[in-house]
């Protein structure tokens, strides 16, 4: 239960005063629906009010503050005209100019005489000072009234940040003193003020430098998101450990005979995870471990070898993948192994229907089936296994945080890999992940050409399409990735589907069309003739993006890549590095081309390492979106800043540990403190879903 000392700044922003519900759904797609969402929500600029120079000094376009006295007023002569007012400061006069107002509320505003500040901006009309609509009048008897630095807001079409302002001072009255959850060591060490005072000066910053990243109140506020969000995940993997596993000790015979049907040896990095897997295995606690290797690393032969342990123990194993597609691909690679060394292996996946399932099922009740694979269909009620001991998750960033802390409640005491093709930085598997074990293939099989990428304007598409025209003629395939268009599947699907059209009319039948909003079937079948060497030319949204393998495949274009980040990018181009062929990629850019669209193009052509890649576009993308995985569950976060709070990232990781490590529970006044530190984060799911399994 969220405590009660949250209600009022998770109360929806409809609440505040003078936010009705068109309002409110304007600010709520700005920054969210709760008041929290809108403090959490800060400044990007300030305009500063403070002004020192009288109007003989001011400036054309420049911001002006100051007192003024009204000298008179000169009413239009028409409609068109504006009312003016002139006022002066002692040095100079000023017009101020007033269009479409009526004389009688000016009149009342500014009376003859009577003493005004005002702030504005100053525009100089044939050498005198005007002003139109002052931003700001109070009276000189209440400077106060007058804003000194205002802060600025991101805004969006009918918010303006006089309203945002307003809004968020109504926003901070509702937070009330908080119970601080930091060490107090720690906040010495950092300077850092309170919660509440940290929160009241990022909303009211009085320079620029306090609204860097790394101004003291920012930092203290990032810092309590980082330590939520770690502590949330070091209490999940708490639990996991805690669990019992069981210790699976193969007798090596089956590993040895696979072994030594592969066509080639395993490289140090393969030896060294599978290493590093089965001590996880052997281990009595229950594993949970993630293993990164890029596109082509060979993370299929060490999630098969490690499964042939479960497999000598007399146990069963499965290995769930995100697609059809890709199951079916892990089916047809692994099959002709495990036929060969008498390991039974079957697939199963939502086409798998009737008669077929229902005898698929008995036989994996009855441990006849050693290994499954299968698409999320594995873990339906009715799938049984008789003793499932291991499952390994291929691709896993497409599944998220969510779905894999599903998974491991299914079997219990079921040890889990998680395998992704995404290669994550160091620090972003911290906040994904907590200080889950982790293993990593950093070196590529021997014998891999390189990629030649080259980067051109999509103004010279006839060019490709005759070089391409070329390509195909050798017997070579080809993939065509259309344009990723965020705001609407359907544009995004007639992008490819006129693409497949007019380059049908170039190649003919060779051209084959895929995209996300065909039938499981469908797909399907377009991959197999694509396979078999029907279909040369694939046309495709970004649905070939995970794991599919067609190695006479070496050619890849990627229309408008702009719009792809880099970590999508790279996950493409992955998919023409499979075979011992040359490769070439053509990534086509429209205009306009962003700086940071450019920066990326430019990392795609001067490196293949995927994790290098995957630094830079932390480094370009800063915290916000995260490898453009926002859609596939990686936590986001609303202060911290990955490209800026690394540090603090380090020690809310280690301070999270000793935390646990102290106070389990979290019950000393401390640990009752971090509680409300985890649901003003909203990191508390996570946790109920642990409690509740
Ligand atoms: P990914 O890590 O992207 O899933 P795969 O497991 O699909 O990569 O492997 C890519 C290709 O490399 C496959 O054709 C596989 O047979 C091959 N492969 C795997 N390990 C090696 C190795 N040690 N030496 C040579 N080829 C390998
Ligand atoms: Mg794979």
């Amino acid at each position: 239960m969220r405590p009660s000392i949250l209600y009022a700044m998770f109360s929806p922003i409809s609440t505040l005063s003078g936010v009705g519900p068109r309002y409110a759904k304007l600010v709520e797609n700005l920054c969210g629906s709760k008041i929290i969402d809108l403090l959490w929500h800060l400044p990007v600029n300030i305009i500063d009010r403070r002004c020192g120079v009288s109007l003989s000094q001011a400036q054309n376009g420049q911001l002006w503050t100051g007192k003024v006295r009204v000298i008179e007023h000169v009413p239009p002569k028409t409609k068109k005209h504006p009312y003016r007012i002139v006022v002066e400061d002692g040095s100079e006069q000023l017009i101020l100019t007033f269009f479409k107002t009526y004389g009688d509320s000016l009149t009342k505003q500014f009376p003859v005489g009577g003493e005004k500040i005002i702030s504005g901006k100053i525009e100089i009309f044939n050498g005198s000072l005007q002003m139109a609509h002052p931003e700001y009048v109070v009276d000189a008897t209440t400077p106060e009234q007058m804003p000194q630095v205002e802060p600025v807001y991101p805004l969006t079409a009918g918010v303006t940040n006089k309203m945002m302002n307003k809004l968020q001072k109504q926003a901070l009255h509702c937070v009330p003193k908080m119970p601080e959850w930091l060490d107090e060591n720690l906040l010495k060490a950092q300077g850092w003020s309170d919660f509440n005072t940290a929160l009241c000066q990022v909303h009211q910053p009085q320079s620029y430098a306090d609204l860097q990243p790394n101004s003291s109140a920012r930092r203290r506020l990032a810092y309590d998101e980082l330590l939520a969000n770690q502590l949330s995940l070091a209490i999940v993997r708490g639990r996991l450990k805690k669990q019992q596993g069981r210790m699976l000790q193969g007798d090596g015979r089956l590993k040895e005979k696979l072994q030594n049907m592969l066509p080639f040896a395993l490289t140090n990095a393969q030896k060294r995870v599978i290493a590093e897997i089965e001590s996880d295995l052997l281990a009595p606690y229950r594993m949970s471990r993630l293993l990164q290797g890029d596109v082509g690393s060979g993370k299929t032969i060490v999630a098969l070898m490690t499964m042939l342990n479960a497999v000598e123990c007399g146990a069963q194993a499965a290995i769930m993948a995100p697609t059809e597609i890709l199951a079916q691909q892990h089916a047809e690679t692994m099959s002709e192994l495990c036929d060969e060394i008498g390991v039974r292996i079957a697939l199963l996946t939502g086409s798998v229907k009737g008669k077929a399932r229902v005898q698929l099922l008995e036989r994996l009740e009855k441990g006849e089936i050693d290994i499954l694979i299968g698409t999320h269909a594995l873990f339906t009620e009715n799938v049984k296994f008789k003793d499932l001991a291991y499952i390994v998750v291929d691709e896993q960033h497409r599944f998220g945080v969510r779905q894999r802390l599903n998974l491991s409640e299914k079997g219990q005491n079921v040890d889990v890999l998680v395998m992704t093709a995404t290669p994550i930085p160091r620090t972003l598997v911290l906040t994904q992940y907590g200080d889950m074990e982790y293993s990593k293939i950093d070196e590529l099989p021997a014998g891999r050409k390189p990629v030649m990428t080259t980067v051109m304007p999509l103004t010279k598409i006839h060019a490709v399409v005759e070089a391409l025209q070329r390509k195909l003629q050798t017997g070579t395939q080809a993939y065509w990735v259309c344009p990723l268009v965020e705001e609407s599947e359907k544009i995004d699907l007639s992008a490819a589907t006129e693409r497949y059209e007019s380059l049908q009319k170039i190649f003919g039948n060779i051209v084959g069309l895929v995209h996300g909003k065909m039938k499981e079937s469908e797909k399907n079948a377009v991959m197999e003739d694509f396979k078999s060497g029907k279909i040369r030319l694939l046309v495709s949204t970004t649905v070939i993006e995970v794991g599919v393998n067609v190695p006479a495949a070496t050619v890849m274009i990627v229309e408008h890549a702009e719009r792809f980040g880099l970590a999508q990018l790279h996950q493409l181009r992955g998919r023409i590095k499979r075979g011992q062929e040359a490769s070439s990629c053509i990534l086509m850019y429209g205009f306009p081309l962003s700086e940071v669209a450019r920066a990326r193009l430019n990392i795609m052509r001067q490196t293949e390492d995927g994790f290098l890649i995957a630094e830079e576009d932390l480094k370009l993308r800063g915290g916000g979106e995260i490898l453009g995985t926002r859609q596939s569950g990686f936590n986001s976060f609303r202060l911290a800043d990955m490209s800026q709070h690394t540090d603090l990232l380090l020690t809310a990781t280690k301070d999270a540990a000793l935390i646990l490590n102290q106070d389990p529970n979290l019950q000393s006044a401390r640990g009752e403190a971090l509680r409300t530190l985890l649901y003003l984060f909203e990191r508390d799911e996570m946790i109920r879903t642990y409690k509740a399994g």
